[in-house]
């Protein structure tokens, strides 16, 4: 009775044999359930089990209770009909494959039920129990296969919207950009670091050059600098791999944000580099002084490289002794004192060197030490200024003292010295005047010596001699223009004819640098010009009152203006001062004007400044003109000069000299009145104001200054020619001299030579 096309191929191989299914049976035709099991149990290459409901709802009771190979489908049910029934059963059980059962001729019915899931249609009462069977196992297979796919592919979806979520989630930018550099793919991060949205960013030109993908490897990814439209600026670290996208050549662009990152790395670059380029010796160690950093100025302080030392104790460089102290000290650091002493370290290469050292124990983010700070700084150099400036003090007690014995030790020597001449001029003995020779050639050896004790206690290192500053300006200025800005200029102004002063150029040299680099520091940034000048200065009693360091007369003076920020009252008060400085550390040592006004000092000479705020500076050096008034005789062989019996007082308190002047004069041919009294001297020029050719005095008396005595009697006698005899006085310029109406100074001691000399050019030139 059973008809139908006969099959093609033979099941498949491993169902062929005795498999075995369970078959659910949904049929309402008790003839038609009758009829297909014993259909089934024809069937020879399988066994089957069958189990029989008439009602929908009890197949699906039956389904969720049992597990079937395949449901045998009549589509007309009580409770359910047509597509439906199928449909139903397919949306609950998707997995069960369906064989429906149509009524005849009605494939239509069928087909639809194959496009509603089930794997296959029968038409009732057209089919044998073989075809039945086969139909039945692949049906089975089919869905199978199907479940498998659909299971596939549901993971699949489930795994790429994993990956999706990871991918959108990641903080990194990620694009994929074709081969064309359009931008196919990128993740709401790329959004944000690329600073624009989605939707300019997929379909456009990838805006970061792609030629870098090249040279960027796996391994070595580059970075780019990225603007935003907020002007803020942000660092990326770019990796790209080859990829695949839509099956065309790809890259996989991954960017992360490092700016932070670069941040850290710089600040602690700069830290390392700060503690690596300290002078200063940093060392850290754990609480059991076990070195875990050294820096460079350790290294360089006591010649242990961090090599060497990082890893090993501290104290390993100790002696046993200082060991066993140390702890006891360590001790102290660990309950939180800190440690501060001057020490002596031992050096690598055995040298010593004291420092200063410092140590503190270093406390976790709970408060807890965890570790040894140690600051080491070298106080050699502190040590050793300490050391000259007790010595400075020392030396300069003794040039008190020695300018004070010098003063008398002098008039001794010349007296010694004068009378030897004296007694050698009178003696005609050959051998008693070799004798005398020896005698002088002693003094004048004493001499030199004294006024090296003179020139040292006056502190006068730098010795002086007339100087053309019209020279040294010019020099200075070539130096300063190194260091000149573009938007400065020098301007100068200078009398080359200026006459000359006695000065020490390399002092003057660094009168004018300091000035000149104070002038450009104070016009840094604007622009304005730097001027010298130099002329010839008259300074009368006016200008004399207002500056105690000037006295009327003929001086030198030296402009230095700048157009510069200037200063204020507070300022311009304390600029001497050694150490006073607006500049901030490292430029400024505040030596600058005080070294200036040393040195200007130490020329008899002066400074002033006048300064206005946001309008410039100007100093002024004034330097006293050089006059030569003290003789020089080179040959002291040569005959003294002979007097024509010129009347000549010669003042001087110590009797000794005074006599051996008069005996000089006398013997080159002067008359010579000797006075010990400078009241009574002054008395005897009172008398007779024009008796006396010359008068020749002593600086240094009681009663009353030689300066004084001079003062009175040219009121007595205007014009009247005078010699000042000096040994030591810091007071007597050239200026002063000149001004008080002196003739000339005679250095003490002093041969015959040089006093003839003197006195006969001085009556000359009266
Ligand atoms: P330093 O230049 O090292 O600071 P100085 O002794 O040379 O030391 O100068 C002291 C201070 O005087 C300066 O810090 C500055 O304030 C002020 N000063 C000096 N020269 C000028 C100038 N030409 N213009 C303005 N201020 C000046
Ligand atoms: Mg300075």
């Amino acid at each position: 009775m059973i008809s139908g096309s006969a099959w093609s191929s033979s099941p498949p191989e491993k169902m062929r044999k005795h498999h075995h299914f369970r078959i659910l049976l949904v049929e309402d035709n008790p003839a038609d359930v009758l009829i297909l099991e014993e259909l089934l149990e024809e069937v020879h290459d399988f066994d089957f089990t069958v189990k029989d409901v008439s009602r929908m709802a009890d197949c699906l009771a039956e389904l969720g209770r049992e597990t079937y190979d395949a449901v045998l489908l009549d589509l007309g049910l009580p409770d359910s009909q047509g597509e439906q029934t199928c449909l139903r059963l397919k949306k609950e059980f998707p997995d069960v494959p369906v064989l429906v059962l149509t009524g005849l001729e009605d494939d239509e019915a069928g087909t639809r039920a194959l496009r509603m899931g089930a794997q296959d249609f029968l038409r009732k009462n057209q089919f044998e129990g073989a075809l039945l069977g086969r139909s039945i196992s692949y049906a089975v297979e089919r869905q199978r296969i199907d479940s498998e796919l659909r299971s596939k592919t549901r993971q699949l979806a489930a795994s790429e919207s994993r990956i999706r979520q990871i991918i959108d989630a990641n903080t990194d930018a990620i694009l994929v950009v074709d081969r064309d550099k359009i931008v196919q793919f990128a993740n709401p991060a790329a959004e944000q670091m690329l600073d624009s949205r989605l939707l300019d960013l997929i379909g456009r030109p990838f805006a970061y050059p792609l030629s870098r993908v090249g040279t960027c490897g796996q391994e070595e990814p580059c970075e780019l600098d990225i603007s935003h439209r907020d002007g803020s600026m942000l660092v990326a670290e770019l990796r790209m791999v080859e990829t695949v996208w839509n099956d065309r050549e790809a890259v996989l662009v991954s960017m992360r944000d490092i700016t932070q990152r670069k941040l850290n790395e710089a600040t602690l670059k700069r830290d390392a580099e700060i503690l690596s380029r300290l002078r200063d010796a940093i060392i850290f160690t754990d609480l059991e002084t076990k070195i875990e950093y050294w820096n460079e100025g350790a290294t360089n302080l006591l010649g242990w490289t961090a090599e060497e030392m990082v890893g090993k104790s501290y104290l390993c460089r100790y002696s046993k002794e200082e060991r066993a102290a140390t702890l006891k000290r360590l001790e102290r650091l660990r309950a939180g004192h800190a440690i501060h002493r001057e020490r002596e370290e031992i050096r690598k290469d055995g040298s010593k060197v004291w420092v200063e050292a410092l140590a503190y124990s270093t406390l976790d983010s709970e408060g807890q030490p965890n570790g040894i700070l140690i600051i080491l700084r070298d106080v050699s150099d502190k040590r050793k200024l300490e050391g000259q400036l007790n010595q400075a003090q020392k030396m300069e007690a003794i040039g008190t003292l020695a300018g004070g014995i010098a003063h008398d030790f002098n008039n001794i020597m010349m007296a010694i010295n004068g009378y030897t001449q004296l007694a050698n001029m009178a003696s005609n003995q050959p051998e008693v005047r070799e004798h005398l020779d020896t005698v002088t050639r002693a003094c004048s050896r004493a001499t030199t010596l004294i006024k090296q004790i003179l020139t040292f206690s006056r502190q006068q290192p730098q010795e002086r001699k007339p100087t053309q500053l019209y020279e040294v300006i010019d020099e200075t200025i070539a130096l300063l223009r190194a260091s000149l800005p573009s938007s400065i200029e020098i301007v100068t102004t200078l009398e080359p004819a200026a006459p000359t002063v006695l000065a020490n150029a390399g002092q003057i040299q660094q009168v004018l640098l300091n000035l000149g680099t104070n002038a450009l520091h104070a016009m840094k940034g604007l622009t304005g010009h730097l001027e010298f000048i130099l002329e010839p200065f008259e300074v009368d009693t006016h200008v004399a009152e207002q500056n105690p360091n000037l006295q009327p007369g003929k001086y030198v003076r030296i402009s230095v203006s700048d157009s510069g920020h200037g200063m204020d009252k507070e300022t311009l008060q304390r600029i001497y001062d050694p150490f006073f400085t607006t500049k901030p550390a490292g430029e400024g040592t505040g030596l600058g004007l005080a070294v200036v006004h040393g040195i200007m000092k130490s020329h008899d000479g002066a400074i002033t400044v006048y300064s206005q705020r946001n309008v410039g500076t100007t100093f002024r050096l004034y330097f006293p003109v050089h006059i030569d008034t003290v003789v020089d005789v080179d040959d002291e062989s040569a005959p003294v000069p002979q007097g024509n019996g010129e009347r000549i007082l010669i003042v001087d308190d110590e009797e000794s000299l005074l006599l051996l002047g008069e005996k000089s004069l006398e013997l080159i041919g002067y008359e010579a009145e000797g006075c010990a009294n400078v009241i009574e001297a002054l008395e005897r020029v009172k008398q007779q104001p024009d008796r006396y050719d010359l008068i020749i005095t002593d600086e240094t008396m009681p009663g009353m200054t030689g300066m004084d005595f001079i003062r009175e009697v040219l009121k007595l006698r205007p014009g009247q020619r005078i010699i000042l005899t000096t040994g030591y006085s810091a007071k007597l310029t050239p200026e002063v001299i000149e001004d008080a109406g002196i003739s000339a100074l005679l250095p003490k001691p002093h041969s015959i030579h040089v006093l003839g000399t003197l006195v006969s050019k001085v009556l000359k030139e009266g």
